[in-house]
């Protein structure tokens, strides 16, 4: 709350107050005039010789945008009349990781790139040949798709506001969908709606009218007792749309009447035997007095003008009607195609007293255009990593398989070494500079800040590898403790073995610090760690800039290509690695530091261990490289968990008859034995 509210600090002012007047000239150069929109006071309404041009709103106004650890920002956005975005412009962010991984200007300049894209059709899917991104900030993934994603909600809520498409966004009238329908499928699906009422029942409801006998004309139903003689046989639908309209008049016959009326009309058809819905007077009047469409409180009746005369349904199996209407609504009678309505056939006696038998008609879901649901943007960028994830995926597996089995597989010493330098090689290549999926203390602390700046799942599964990675070495580090992720999954870990593995290749000799001050060197990381969350509660900024401690974004994100101080440190901290095995994963590193401490607890450690391990024997404990196993003092042969990194080179000892031990001593027995 404290954050958000210096945030509110900062973001202040109304819109008019905080928008430049350049920025105003930048997405409408010919603008003459701005006003507050009168029913949403957060969208200003552009014009030019009093026609509209367009709006300009904040993101901060209108969704609430927040970045990077929940960090607020404001992007400046101009929308055209056509739903194109006339500008974007970064114009507030207070994101700390921007001072050191991504450039203001890479930001500002992403934002800007969003000029030109149609807002008004909704977040698109992204497909391979149409990224989602128009582009992509390097490395800021998260921020810059949370920016995409803002610019879509700010765009679709001023949308709404303004009403700028009317219906356009709504549910709509599927005009094209062509079927081939008799009569009894039109009547099943609910294209046609049929109605009949029978003589006997209109007398019941018509009886203070003197319903005449007379009226009934039914073809072949002369001859039935009046009881199931017919006085009403009705039958109605929407024409406009190609599913009814053709098969009611014909295809060819159907665009060619439609093509007669205004675009925007809409025409409903009426068949009819027994009771005219039409009379006679109309021809006289010019007005149709026995029928009225009624929808909500839209009463909408028709004039001689209205009508086209049709001889016969085409559709196959359709009864033969004595009156067949088309009529037409014109836009001026506010009809919603979409919305319930009813015909009201009117009956009127001598005296001119009246009844009436109402048909109701709901348009076939069939029929209705839906908007697509807009999809999450984690959800688009899941679909847009599919094949990623499905890499990484297959790698956790490996690494899960390789755990399980890590018993049997030690047991092959040079293609347990082969794995795991494959591995690793996998890892810093694929995981770190391909696809930039390092995990940093950043991760850590958006996890530990929740209780500050809420959790949103949206903001941690924007980035899927990153979200799978992190969710992988949580779960992990707690069944095991830190050394899967550090072992194995950190790609600036990965790189710092492979120097070495590749140094002691070349026959470089480590020189390793005296195990003494080993206890005193780890707890460094702590204190960093501590720091940086500490600090983060009162200045990101200043946590931030101690987070730069971890050469990741250096070594890994921007491959090196960042400024020399940061170049420097990196490269002095790798060349350790040609000299020390993973310097500063065990005595630096934050991360390393976040994960132990997550890892105390772990529910199991899965590493063997005999009760010679340690006294007498120190093989393990020499094979260790970055000396988890004390070879002296209280701990002496115990694995220190927090600074093991489960490279199982000591369970490829174990497991070696040739080498430890107790397992040479059985050996030995055994061959005596035979
Ligand atoms: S200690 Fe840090 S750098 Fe080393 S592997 Fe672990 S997270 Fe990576
Ligand atoms: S040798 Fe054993 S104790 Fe040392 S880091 Fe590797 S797995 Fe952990």
């Amino acid at each position: 709350m404290l954050n958000i509210n210096l945030c509110f600090a900062q973001i202040d002012g109304t819109l008019t107050d905080r928008l430049e007047k350049s920025l105003i000239i930048e997405y409408f150069p010919t603008y003459d005039e701005i006003s507050l929109n009168s029913i949403d006071q957060r969208i200003l309404e552009v014009k030019s010789n009093n026609t509209l041009l367009g709006y300009i709103f904040s993101t901060w106004d209108m969704v609430k945008s927040l970045g990077y650890d929940r960090q607020p920002y404001e992007i400046m956005v101009g929308l055209n009349t056509n739903g194109t975005l006339a500008g974007a412009t970064l114009t507030y962010h207070n994101e700390p990781l921007f001072i050191h991984d991504i450039s203001e200007e890479d930001l500002e300049e992403f934002v800007k790139n969003s000029k030109g894209l149609d807002v008004s059709k909704g977040l698109p899917r992204a497909t391979y040949n149409q990224p989602l991104r128009a582009d992509t900030v390097h490395r800021g993934t998260i921020s810059s798709n949370l920016m995409h994603e803002s610019l879509f909600k700010s765009a679709r809520s001023a949308i709404i506001s303004t009403n700028l498409y009317g219906v356009k966004n709504g549910n709509r009238l599927n005009y094209l969908k062509e079927e081939k329908l008799n009569w009894q499928e039109l009547i099943e699906k609910g294209y046609i709606i049929t109605q009949r009422t029978l003589l006997k029942e209109a007398k019941e409801k018509f009886s203070n009218l003197g319903l005449p006998d007379k009226i009934i004309n039914l073809p072949n139903l002369k001859e039935l007792p009046t009881s199931e003689k017919i006085f009403l046989d009705i039958a109605i639908g929407l024409n406009n749309p190609r599913a009814i309209g053709q098969n009611i008049l014909g295809e060819w016959r159907h665009d060619k009447i439609m093509s007669t009326f205004d675009a925007k009309d809409y025409v409903i058809v009426i068949a009819g035997n027994g009771y005219s819905y039409k009379g006679s007077d109309w021809r006289r009047t010019k007005i149709f007095e026995r029928i009225r469409i009624i929808q909500d409180n839209n009463i909408i009746t028709f004039k001689a003008t209205d009508h086209t005369r049709i001889l016969k349904i085409n559709s196959l199996n359709a009864p033969i009607y004595k009156e067949i209407s088309l009529f037409r609504i014109s836009t001026d009678k506010n009809f919603d195609p979409i919305k319930p309505w009813y015909l009201e056939v009117i009956y009127f006696n001598k005296e001119n007293s009246s009844e009436k038998i109402i048909i109701p008609y709901i348009l076939s879901d069939k029929l209705i255009i839906k908007p697509e649901k807009e999809l999450a943007i984690w959800v688009n960028v899941w679909l847009e990593s599919k094949f990623r994830i499905l890499i990484l995926s297959i790698a956790l597996l490996i690494l899960s398989l390789i755990t399980i089995f890590q018993e049997k597989i030690s047991k092959y010493r040079k293609i347990f070494r082969y794995i795991r330098i494959s591995y690793l090689s996998f890892t810093l290549i694929w995981i770190g500079w391909y696809t930039g999926a390092q995990l940093s203390i950043f991760n850590i602390l958006s996890l530990v800040r929740i209780p500050i700046t809420g959790a949103d799942l949206n903001y941690f599964l924007i980035d899927p590898l990153i979200f799978i990675i992190l969710a992988f070495t949580i779960i992990s580090t707690l069944i095991l403790g830190r050394g899967l992720f550090c072992g194995w999954l950190c790609p600036f870990g990965a790189l710092q073995e492979l120097i070495g593995w590749i140094a002691k290749n070349l026959g470089i000799k480590k020189k390793e610090i005296p195990e003494k001050y080993y206890s005193k060197l780890w707890t460094i990381k702590y204190f960093i760690l501590v720091s940086i969350i500490g600090i983060s509660f009162i200045s990101m900024e200043t946590a931030s800039t101690i987070a730069e401690v971890e050469p990741f974004k250096t070594a890994i994100m921007r491959h090196f290509n960042r400024g020399l101080p940061y170049v420097s440190y990196a490269v002095i901290l790798l060349s350790l690695s040609v000299f020390m095995e993973r310097g500063f994963c065990r005595f630096i590193c934050p991360l390393g530091g976040s994960l132990a401490v997550i890892g105390k607890l772990r529910i199991t450690d899965h590493l063997k261990r005999r009760k010679e391990c340690g006294s007498p024997c120190n093989i393990c404990s020499n094979s260790c490289p970055v000396k988890a196993i004390p070879s002296q003092g209280i701990n002496k042969g115990k694995m220190i968990m927090s600074e093991c990194f489960r490279c199982l080179d000591c369970q490829l000892e174990y497991v070696d008859t040739k080498r430890c031990p107790p397992l040479v001593k059985i050996q030995k027995l055994r061959l005596k034995e035979a």
